[in-house]
């Protein structure tokens, strides 16, 4: 059991073999704390989610590390316009996204540090490449000097010919074509927020936070750097230039991107005015168990596009498996026949479950191997033919579909606990001769999906 996942460096699936086994360290760039993330970004913090989740089942102890960008041009855009500190904003969406992060069942980073924590980390590594002589100094600001560094491009295969001499940016978004030396230290502008440097008062640029933080909470070296497709080029060929640059030693053993969640054929993003936040399909009547599961369904490093039919397809596959576990769970309180080949059946599908997981997280694959599971176990439960070890084995396999992909079928305990109650309150009214009552609960239960059935043994209920 190897798992395999796709290396942006090498462009290739590889064998993951941690530096330090058991421990994996996963650094991934955060949100931008300046606004309500949309669920393009939901779809890259849930597949970060999911790979965490999956290493953890495979047995790996995760270390995980998610920076917080507090302080950019947009951040400080926001403040201005509002006028209000920094902090009131960032603070504000920071709460947000850990709050959005908990609807979608998504695990908060063993540490969320914010760059402006970190002033004193960056600068280090402002002085240590400076000491090496790849920075220069111009208009008050301090760039780093991509000529003077050798493997500049390694992972966005950049063509370096591209190269601008002597072309300097200093915004925190630009234009993605061209190589040009970025900024690490911007002079203050402005009542803009600034620290003291020993370029003067100014602060950071971007990229830097992400190399100050990985090495301080990950070290030099580690594991599995994330994020989505677009941080390839500049962000992360920045941050390699950055890290690399002051400690000599290549940062990052496996990059792994995330594709672009899609509207219309065009990236889901707040520039282009095409995006939903969480909160948005919320109010739409969206559950958001329907939403991870659509994020989760098409496998990472393929677009997917976004529409709300496909959260209500996603709403109904999750239906289908809350059904199956809920059956499942009533079939098992009977006596049943011992029978071990049926269970072969089960587990083939379940070995094809894992397998397709730990191929790169190729959740299209597992997912159909679950569906196949559930279509085998039902067919066994309406034969009457399901045996104890079959039965275990179907268990096994939804319980592993709720650790892997974080999404818990017996969601509906409370609706369980109604209906049951429910269900009590009409057997009351039976007895009471009050029928009209009696009838009105079953059918405000048909309503919401739920049969009941009036059997020899008393009353059951099913989904329909
Ligand atoms: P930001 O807050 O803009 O820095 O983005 C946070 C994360 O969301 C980054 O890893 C981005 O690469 C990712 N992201 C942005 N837009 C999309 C999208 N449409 N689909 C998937 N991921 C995205
Ligand atoms: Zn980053």
């Amino acid at each position: 059991m190897t798992v395999r996942i796709f290396n942006t460096v090498s462009r290739s699936l590889e064998d993951l073999s941690p530096i330090g086994p058991p421990k994996v360290g996963i650094y991934s760039c955060g949100p931008t704390v300046y606004d309500f993330p949309h669920i393009g970004n939901f779809r890259t913090f849930a597949s970060i989610d999911l790979l965490r989740r999956f290493l953890k089942f495979r047995g790996y102890d995760v270390v995980s590390v998610m920076n917080i960008t507090d302080i950019d041009d947009k951040t400080i855009k926001r403040a201005a316009d509002e006028g209000v500190p920094l902090e009131a904003v960032t603070d504000r969406f920071t709460d947000a996204f850990y709050a959005d992060l908990k609807t979608l069942n998504c695990m908060k980073a063993d540490v969320h540090p914010r760059a402006t924590k970190h002033i004193p980390e960056m600068l280090e590594i402002c002085r240590e490449l400076e000491k090496k002589g790849l920075t220069y100094v111009s208009g008050g600001s301090l760039y780093f000097r991509i000529g003077a560094f050798a493997n500049y491009g390694k992972l966005s295969r950049i063509d370096k010919e591209g190269i601008l001499e002597n072309a300097r940016i200093d915004n925190d978004e630009y234009e993605k074509e061209s190589a040009r030396d970025f900024v690490l230290w911007k002079g203050k502008k402005g009542d803009e927020p600034s620290w003291e440097s020993p370029w003067g008062e100014g602060r950071p640029g971007w990229h830097l936070e992400c190399s100050a933080m990985s090495r301080k909470y990950l070290g030099e070296r580690f594991d599995i750097h994330t994020g989505g497709v677009d941080l390839v080029f500049p962000h992360h060929e920045n941050e390699i230039a950055q890290s690399e640059g002051a400690s000599g030693v290549s940062p990052v053993k496996y990059w792994f991107h995330v594709e672009f969640l899609l509207v219309n054929g065009e990236k889901m993003s707040k520039s282009k005015g095409n995006y939903f936040t969480l909160r948005d399909l919320l109010d739409k009547g969206c559950d958001p168990m329907a939403v991870r599961y659509l994020l989760l369904s098409v496998p990472y490093r393929r677009q997917l596009n976004f529409t709300l039919d496909g959260v209500e397809s996603a709403k109904s596959a999750l239906r289908r498996l809350q059904g199956f576990s809920s059956r499942l769970g009533e079939y098992g309180l009977q006596q049943l026949p011992s029978g071990p080949e049926k269970a072969g059946e089960i587990e083939a599908f379940a070995k094809a479950f894992g397998e397709s997981m730990d191929n790169d997280l190729n959740t299209a694959e597992a997912l159909a191997a679950l569906f196949e599971a559930v279509r085998a176990a039902n067919t066994m439960m309406d034969g009457g033919e399901m045996t104890r070890e079959a039965f275990d084995a179907a268990g096994k396999l939804v319980s592993d579909f709720e650790t892997v992909f974080g999404i818990p079928l017996k969601a509906d305990e409370t609706l369980e606990e109604e209906v049951e109650r429910k269900i009590e309150e009409r057997e009351a009214a039976r007895k009471s001769k009050n029928f009209s009552l009696a009838d009105s609960i079953r059918d405000e239960l048909k309503e919401r999906g739920i049969l009941l059935e009036d059997t020899p043994k008393g009353v059951r209920w099913r989904r329909s």
